[in-house]
């Protein structure tokens, strides 16, 4: 075959989507998995959203719409952004896109140029890094533990920027940690920023509404941050409309057009059908996506008892997003018949094949002492995966 681009070199498949295809051809061969690698919620897109798209159709949206998605949409999320986080924006400020990763795409190409840093604290999502790759920027890690709640503090921030530094990325709740910075962890890393204004920051917060501890909290809200602040969110997560693929982005007013100027040589819109359930969607009662979140609590103080219980491994108790990202180094040069577990990657090959567990290994996050496990499954999976993993982690000698 002939050539193909350089640039295809400087990126992987992400693991994430690597272990969800294993676990489904060991399903396949009709083996009971168990999989606790998934990163949607497990639940019905609600009944109302549902009904407006059906309307739509019906009503013949069905065209080509602008871009940045139908003005209404744009309002409802302006709307939104005010309800919701405090924050005001005009509609020309709103991107409409395929998904927050396209939009996370459309921001990470607007602004990085080869050779700029771009800091990103890890644990983090896969896809960050790889988007800066495809841009040519360096990537800057600052690492954090399970020690510290998996949350960067101020000084290592400080410590990470140069000159070169063009751009700050990061999640909150964070996949894969689920670990939620407060309102005050947030304005000491602003404080960091206010002293270096050539950052941009991208905030994503697409997992906004599964935060079990209190009110989500934007980094935008500080000082001049609204400024260089570019708010990932859609619909995905708190409304359980992965398949529907409608993300957006809030930005300064420059950077929202050079988006929308990108967008519009990738993918033109998001879908029309989608465009208008979203307004029903931002707008609407949260009723919901509350009740999901209560359901989710439930699930997380199951897990968490649960893996507490198992000798070697260590846990934390994150305040969001629906993952236990354990530390699982205690098990490293420990065997069970032939299998010899050198890191994170062997342990999760070990729990899938063995187990019959599919969770996602840490290297994929750029923390290799740690494993991710999801909740977003039933009380039933989660206490057959949770014995699972306790009776195989205890072979491990
Ligand atoms: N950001 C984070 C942190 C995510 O976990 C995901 C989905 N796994 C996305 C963005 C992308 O979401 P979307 O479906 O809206 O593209």
């Amino acid at each position: 075959m002939n050539q193909l681009a350089d640039r295809l070199s400087r990126i992987s498949e992400p693991q994430t989507i690597k272990m969800a295809k294993l676990g489904r051809e060991l399903k396949a061969q009709g083996i009971d998995i168990v999989d606790l690698s998934i990163g949607e919620p497990d639940f019905d897109t609600p009944e109302h959203i549902r009904e407006a798209a059906k309307k739509a159709i019906d009503e013949g949206f069905t065209h080509y719409t602008p871009v940045a998605g139908y003005a209404d949409v744009r309002q409802a999320v302006v709307h939104k952004l005010k309800r919701d986080n405090g924050l005001d924006y005009t509609p020309e400020q709103i991107v409409v896109s395929t998904g927050a990763k396209q939009s996370l795409a459309n921001a990470v190409l607007s602004i990085v140029n080869p050779g700029d840093e771009v800091i990103i604290p890890t644990p983090y999502w896969v896809t960050y890094s790889e988007q800066v790759s495809l841009c040519q920027g360096e990537v800057v890690f600052v690492p954090s533990t399970i020690e510290s709640n998996y949350k960067i503090t101020p000084e290592q921030l400080e410590a990470a920027i140069t000159p070169k530094t063009r751009l700050f990325m990061f999640s909150s709740p964070c996949n894969p940690t689920g670990s939620v910075y407060s309102k005050a962890e947030l304005e000491a890393l602003a404080a960091v920023f206010a002293r270096h204004p050539q950052i941009f920051i991208i905030s994503d917060e697409i997992y906004e509404y599964i935060n079990y501890e209190g009110k989500h909290e934007s980094i935008a809200q500080f000082g001049d941050l609204i400024n260089r602040t570019i708010i990932i969110n859609g619909l995905s997560k708190g409304f359980a409309m992965t398949g529907w693929r409608l993300g957006y982005l809030a930005a300064p007013l420059e950077l929202a057009k050079a988006c929308d100027k990108i967008q519009a040589q990738f993918t033109s819109a998001t879908c029309s059908i989608t465009q208008r359930a979203a307004i029903t969607a931002l707008t609407g009662e949260l009723t919901t996506a509350q009740e999901m979140v209560a359901e989710f609590k439930k699930r997380r103080a199951f897990i968490h008892a649960a893996l507490k219980d198992i000798p070697g491994l260590k846990v934390n108790n994150p305040e969001g997003a629906f993952y236990m990202f354990p530390d699982i180094s205690a098990f490293f040069n420990k065997s069970y018949e032939d299998s010899h577990i050198k890191n994170a990657d062997d342990l999760c090959m070990y729990l899938l094949h063995k187990a019959h567990v599919s969770a996602v290994t840490g290297t994929a996050f750029a923390q290799p002492n740690c494993i991710r496990l999801s909740y977003a499954t039933s009380m039933a999976n989660l206490e057959k995966g949770a014995a699972r993993l306790k009776e195989w982690l205890g072979k491990l000698k």
